[in-house]
């Protein structure tokens, strides 16, 4: 960890400015209405013409901001400033013109930055590829409960710009922020940062796994206090080891094992601090039980020793972290327990998109029939399924990649029985829980967590988990 000099965050001016922001949508409609208020000259430009973006496009319009749709390609003429959804891919024309044309590229959460009050309250920011969602809420919860006025915002549904200039006072702020965020936010610091793992997510967008990391790194860039990694990723590890950060600042990993100074973990089902306590040589601290933690999956303790590391860091009493964590519960289809149906438990974790989301999933049950499949977007299941064998009573396969997970089983697990649906229809997950019903053992887990992500047959992984409850309840009935 190298340091830096104290940043100063100037708070942008943009009277008379030509911004243009790419992106109609959920970051870029409040930005272009922020920037227009601030004297902006705003130009808005859209890749799609459909009738929902005409709508919105009237709108802004009637503002007096000026907005092309199906023309998200070419930069407009006198632009200064580019704000982009941070979805927006970084080789797409309109942004190699921009930097031909030396024209910054700021994405929402950089504006939000930007635009923070003198007063604002600090960020304890959240990246990595699997669990960000989760570590933050509970991390909210945790300020919460140390009476701290507090929010979890970013990547999550409140937008950091609501959050940065509503009429709300914080005191501090739980941001989630994903990789793309990250990779639009240069000037960003935060108070204390963590990176939860890294796995490869994304790698289209980012175009190698170097790239993603680099992004994720950024949000240890500048932090104060603590730099808060997992010890069991050495990654996460090497990135905080690369970032320049405020002289100071402390890097602070979580185990499941047993801690060493510097680091949060677990002794005996009591989850510990030898980082923020007095004489950590020698001293720890008791923060909650295992069984504070729901649920008290091993990737999900990580999620609170993480949450909790950034609470200590901000100096939030033990007693809050504990409480805390015993305040929360899981948003849905997040290992989510839906019914108990002859002895076999059926458990919806549809948020289980990538490969390294499913295996954490899977490695937090002894007996499975896994329910898996969708759209690979390019990943490998070869990991994944030898590291899980072992677990597997069955597997039931759906969607359109679910080839390249049947491979991967038969490489590394011939002797599990697989029963392969040749369906992409919204009705195959009925058939998919009867099949896994079938397989099922009294004890076992039918655990949906398709390491894949949902386009393919459902609109998103929501309404997936929504169907696989819907089955499982016509099963019971
Ligand atoms: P994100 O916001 O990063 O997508 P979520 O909290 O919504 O994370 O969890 C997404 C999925 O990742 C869940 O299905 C869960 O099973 C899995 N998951 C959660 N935490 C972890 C973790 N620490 N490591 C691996 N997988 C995880």
């Amino acid at each position: 960890m190298g340091s830096r000099k104290v940043t100063s965050t100037v708070s942008a001016d943009f009277q008379g400015k030509h911004v243009t922001v790419a992106g109609l949508g959920v970051s870029g409609i409040p930005a272009a209405k922020v920037l227009h208020a601030r004297g902006a000259h705003v130009t808005v430009v859209n890749d799609g013409d459909d009738a929902r973006a005409r709508e919105q496009a009237a709108e802004l319009e009637a503002l007096g901001i000026t907005v092309r749709l199906g023309d998200g390609a070419s930069l407009p003429e006198g632009t200064e400033l580019i704000v982009t959804a941070p979805g927006w891919k970084p080789d797409k024309p309109l942004f190699t013109a921009a930097r031909e044309a030396g024209v910054e590229i700021w994405g929402d959460v950089e504006l939000a930055w930007r635009l923070r009050g003198p007063d604002a309250a600090p960020w304890l920011a959240i990246t990595g590829t699997n669990g960000k969602t989760t570590t933050t809420q509970m991390l909210a919860s945790i300020l919460k409960a140390a009476g701290l006025r507090t929010a979890a915002v970013g990547n999550i549904g409140v937008s950091v710009l609501d959050a940065v200039l509503g009429e709300e006072q914080y005191d501090v702020l739980a941001v989630e922020l994903s990789s793309y965020q990250l990779h639009w936010a240069p000037s960003l610091r935060a108070h204390s940062a963590a990176v939860l793992n890294l796995a490869p997510d994304h790698l289209d967008w980012h175009g190698s796994m170097e790239a993603y990391a680099r992004d994720k790194g950024r949000v240890y860039e500048g932090n104060r206090v603590a730099c808060v990694y997992n010890v069991a990723d050495k990654a996460t590890e090497d990135l905080v080891r690369e970032a320049d950060v405020e002289e100071g600042c402390r890097a602070i990993g979580f185990t499941l094992g047993s801690p060493g100074p510097s680091q949060l973990g677990v002794v005996d089902g009591i989850l510990v601090d030898r980082a923020f306590v007095e004489n950590r040589q020698k001293n720890a601290q008791e923060l909650a039980e295992v069984s504070d933690v729901n649920p008290p999956a091993p990737h999900n303790i990580a999620n609170a020793l993480a949450a909790a590391a950034l609470a200590r860091a901000f100096g939030v009493p033990a007693k809050a972290v504990r409480d805390g964590l015993r305040a929360f519960t899981p948003d849905a289809h997040r290992i989510a327990h839906v019914a108990d149906v002859d002895g076999v438990a059926y458990v919806d974790d549809s948020k289980a998109t990538n490969t390294h989301a499913a295996e954490a999933s899977l490695a937090a049950y002894e007996s499975i029939v896994w329910i898996a499949g969708g759209l690979a977007k390019g990943a490998s299941f070869d990991e994944l399924v030898a590291k899980s064998a072992k677990r597997l009573r069955g597997v039931v396969l759906i969607g359109a990649d679910r080839a390249l997970i049947r491979e991967a089983l038969a490489r590394h697990a011939p002797e599990v029985p697989v029963v392969d649906l040749d369906r992409t229809d919204t009705g195959a997950m009925l058939q998919a829980v009867t099949e896994a019903k079938r397989l099922a053992q009294p004890g076992d887990t039918v655990l949906l967590a398709p390491a894949c992500a949902s386009m393919d047959m459902f609109t998103n992984y929501n309404k997936r988990g929504d169907a696989f409850a819907e089955a499982v309840r016509e099963l019971g009935s």
